[in-house]
């Protein structure tokens, strides 16, 4: 079975690709959005909105099955910014580096951060079919960025799943220390990927009698 993927962002499609390899039953292909379908601002209110828009607009550009994500991190001590301006948190054109210095510089180490995942799949076939699908993982600020692995804002999060080792000291390890498989056992992105196979493989089923 076949699912266009709605981005043009290459850390998302790796770990897209490892999450539904890793599912069991119906194996899901992944195929890449053409980078001639540009996509529609993030400006919804919720993960969930702007998820849907990504995938909405693929489907109709492409005639295809679709699935997009909106995705980001809420900081309590911040009301829950940067939240669905995640990736533009330090200015528009903002990188990982800058958004991450801005929260390390505004929210207290320690306070409690939380990653959101929504993912939408939209069917433009027949009458059509909408589904989101979301995702959540808690942890706290870590005091200064470590690791190389992940992406944005890992370097910063100590997941509250994954307490602190023997050797690690006071500090427990950053989600930009994990490895693929840890991060994705306990991330958002997980989370939600795993809900929407568990609903496609049951859709499948129905659907194919
Ligand atoms: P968007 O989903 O393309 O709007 O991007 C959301 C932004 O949230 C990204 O640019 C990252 O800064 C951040 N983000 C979302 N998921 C993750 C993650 O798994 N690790 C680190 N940062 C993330």
């Amino acid at each position: 079975m076949k699912l266009l993927l709605a981005t043009h962002n290459e850390h998302k499609r790796r770990e897209f690709e490892r999450l539904l390899a890793g599912a069991s039953g119906v194996r899901w292909e992944l195929e890449m959005l053409p980078a001639s379908v540009t996509l529609p601002p993030e400006d919804g209110d919720t993960f969930a909105q702007n998820a849907l828009g990504k995938a909405r607009a693929a489907a109709r550009a492409c005639g295809r099955v679709s699935i997009a994500d909106d995705s980001g991190i809420a900081a309590a001590a911040l009301g829950g910014a940067p939240g669905v301006r995640s990736a533009r948190y330090a200015g528009e054109h903002a990188s990982d580096a800058q958004n991450l210095e801005k929260l390390l510089r505004e929210a207290p180490a320690g306070s409690p951060l939380e990653y959101v995942c929504a993912i939408a799949y939209v069917d433009p076939r027949g009458e059509g079919l909408e589904r989101v699908f979301e995702g959540r993982c808690r942890g706290r600020l870590a005091a200064a960025p470590r690791g190389e692995r992940g992406f944005g804002y890992d370097p910063a999060f100590l997941p509250d799943e994954i307490p602190p080792g023997p050797g690690d000291g006071v500090d427990a390890p950053t989600m930009a220390e994990l490895s693929d498989a840890q991060k994705d056992a306990i991330s958002h992105r997980g989370r939600a990927a795993r809900a929407l196979l568990g609903w496609l493989e049951c859709h499948q089923t129905a659907t194919s009698g």
